[in-house]
């Protein structure tokens, strides 16, 4: 016991200093595509549908992009990619006008997390949030298995057929004030997955969302952001509308 003490002294505090501090720690993000770049031959490259050519622009909905790479690597003209992890998003259009993430929350929140058909990618990242890198506690967010005591569900997958009912339920089950987090893109967009026989467009099809964290599956450190945005406690926030992101099956 005292060895673990003394070796817990030694070692000092390793949890991320984010949000105090930006994390620059290698390897914490993968980034993501940049928003509206110049067309280029990358959009072909795209098989999921997150780059498509708009005359002499492309288009990246972050939504559909599952961090495949094929846009940036083997290529001699690879797309615009964005560093960085602060990409969670307010969802506009789903919530009566005024209805703001964060206005209605102390700044702490109990949250609940619900697999809704993923295939583990986005669970296993948000497993990370409760170890001690990112230790989400220092900042007030504890996880809860209940919905009947949660403030925020923390959706990952794009909803199966199967679990339409149980998400809905779970929706239904929570204290108000509530709120939604859809995490990855199966969430955003039904990802790879869908829309399918078995699995739909994402969570927005089955409850209200208001904050997206787009990635495949998106950093904890995106994760932690989209929280701060839900409790109004990181900067000001971006929108993005889901309508452009989610429904409709892949063209591209
Ligand atoms: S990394 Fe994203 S944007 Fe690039 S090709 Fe893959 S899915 Fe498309």
């Amino acid at each position: 016991m005292l060895n673990w003490v003394l070796k817990g002294l030694k070692t000092g505090i390793v949890s991320t200093g984010y949000p105090d501090r930006e994390e620059t720690a290698p390897g914490v993000s993968p980034g993501l595509p940049a928003g509206q770049q110049p067309a280029g031959p990358a959009a072909g490259r795209c098989l999921t549908g997150a780059l498509r050519l708009g005359g002499a622009e492309l288009q990246v909905d972050r939504a559909r992009c599952v961090h495949c790479f094929r846009c940036i690597r083997g290529t001699e003209s690879p797309a615009d990619w964005q560093p960085g992890y602060e990409w969670a998003a307010r969802a506009a259009g789903d919530r009566t006008a005024g209805w703001v993430p964060g206005s209605q929350f102390g700044r702490s929140l109990h949250i609940r997390v619900v697999d809704a058909g993923a295939c583990g990618a986005c669970l296993s990242e948000i497993e990370q949030l409760n170890k001690p890198h990112y230790n989400m506690h220092r900042l007030g967010f504890f996880l809860t298995p209940t919905p009947r005591e949660a403030d925020v569900l923390l959706v990952a997958g794009p909803v199966t057929e199967h679990m339409k009912t149980a998400l809905r339920k779970a929706y239904e089950a929570m204290p108000t004030p509530k709120g939604v987090i859809a995490v990855g893109a199966c969430a955003l967009s039904g990802g790879v997955f869908g829309p399918s026989f078995a699995s739909g467009a994402g969570v927005r099809d089955v409850i209200p969302v208001d904050v997206v964290i787009p990635g495949c599956p998106p950093p904890p450190l995106a994760m932690l952001h989209g929280l701060l945005l839900m409790v109004s406690r990181s900067g000001t926030p971006a929108v993005t509308s889901l309508k452009s992101q989610a429904g409709g099956r892949r063209d591209g």
